[in-house]
């Protein structure tokens, strides 16, 4: 099933509209989303390029309105992690170029590259040779973009062998170098220190790379925090990804640019009653009530992508006659399903509405909020998003 399938968009049709928001579903603001990418551009000088990275179905998003959305409002060039997520885009008309940014290896994947216009990274001698033998005179030649590892340790040549490397490719036929770049791993620490080693690294490893004669059309480093945190580590294009949705990649990183959230999540109630004092609340009674409590059973769970480990330690908000209240989850979130405690909320009835990632009023739950909960990063909680709501959008 392609996700974009499950994306509708708000129409005057009351009866569809319902459907879709009977239980719980996924809001994307399409105009957050191009402001985003517009003070993104602001950063960017004119000769730099915008790739918009919309892996991981443009991290929960929905890769394919994103992709609209972003070419639309600036960015070039799109960046996905496998050849399936690429083709996603090519069936959905979207011709822009796509870099796919994971490893490629195999003739027919060659041949998927090939025939779906979707440009692969080389991180080896043996790929490019794969690749280059592949080929005949008769296919264009491949764009090819050579990956440097530079202190990430992940895919790419080691940097200290991108002459050779970038020679090797040079030299085989049907292979045309594209572009070179690598990777920062610790882009937003506010000590710039490892990152700083790793852009002394690529910028040496260019030069030999140019001092043996080779031209190199496009270079690019940047990941979202690396491009808010200085315009020298820009050259002709940055690959930004989480910013676009709204995020910061580091507290430190606020003030750089204006970004707003991109994704909502919301959910209504489908139960309401009250509970005496002393009752076990869901699988394990790890939550016992500690007064008489106003339950509020409400529609989505961890097959939604509401990770269990938030079980007893998120809210989520609830707004009645312009009032916003922030309310517990109480007890282990399930599947489908999760319990609040609503006792202090006055008139709520089953189908209202309640906010369970984004903004009521002057009140805000973000995945960074989550994230810190869970000791992991806004990244995973935003691509947890991805498997049974349906996707709305609004802007
Ligand atoms: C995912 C990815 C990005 C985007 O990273 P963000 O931190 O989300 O901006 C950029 N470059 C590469 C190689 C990636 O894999």
């Amino acid at each position: 099933m392609l996700s974009w399938e499950r994306i509708v968009k708000i129409s005057d049709d009351r009866g569809l509209e319902e459907t879709i928001r009977e239980r719980a579903w996924v809001e994307i603001d399409l105009s957050a989303l191009a402001q985003n990418v517009q003070n993104i551009k602001s950063l960017l000088s004119q000769n730099t390029a915008l790739m918009a990275v919309v892996k991981a179905d443009a991290y929960g998003h929905g890769a394919i309105p994103v992709a609209q959305c972003v070419l639309k409002a600036g960015a070039s060039w799109l960046g996905v992690a496998t050849i399936p997520e690429g083709i996603e885009l090519r069936q959905a008309g979207i011709s822009a170029p796509i870099l796919i940014l994971g490893a490629t290896t195999t003739t027919e994947q060659l041949r998927a590259l090939v025939r779906w216009n979707l440009q692969p990274t080389l991180c080896s001698h043996q790929q490019a040779l794969v690749f280059s033998e592949a080929l005949t005179p008769d296919d264009p030649p491949l764009p090819v973009h050579l990956k440097l590892d530079t202190g990430m340790s992940r895919l790419g040549v080691l940097w200290e062998d991108a002459v050779d490397f970038a020679q090797w490719v040079q030299r085989l036929p049907n292979l045309e170098i594209a572009s070179v770049y690598s990777h920062f791993a610790t882009a937003d620490d506010p000590d710039a220190t490892v990152m700083e080693q790793q852009h002394r690294r690529f910028q040496t490893a260019i030069d030999r790379i140019r001092q043996a004669g080779i031209a190199l059309p496009c270079l690019h480093v940047s990941n979202s925090a690396a491009t808010l945190s200085s315009t020298t580590l820009h050259y002709d294009m940055v690959r930004v990804g989480l910013a676009l949705y709204g995020l910061y990649p580091a507290p430190h990183l606020r003030s750089t640019v204006d970004l707003r959230p991109v994704m909502q999540v919301k959910a209504r109630i489908a139960q309401l009653k009250t509970v005496p004092v002393g009752t076990g609340i869901s699988y394990g009674h790890h939550f016992v009530t500690q007064r008489d409590t106003r339950l509020a059973v409400v529609g989505i769970g961890y097959a939604d992508g509401v990770p269990r480990n938030l079980s007893n330690q998120m809210d989520v908000l609830v707004s009645r006659s312009g009032r916003v209240w922030r309310v517990p989850q109480a007890g282990a979130i399930t599947m489908d399903q999760i319990m609040l405690d609503v006792t202090d909320v006055p008139h709520l009835s089953v189908g209202d509405v309640v906010t369970v990632l984004g903004q009521q009023g002057r009140e805000r739950i973000s995945a960074d909020n989550w994230a810190q909960t869970l000791n992991t990063i806004s990244w995973e909680i935003l691509c947890g998003f991805k498997h049974r709501l349906p996707r709305v959008r609004v802007g």
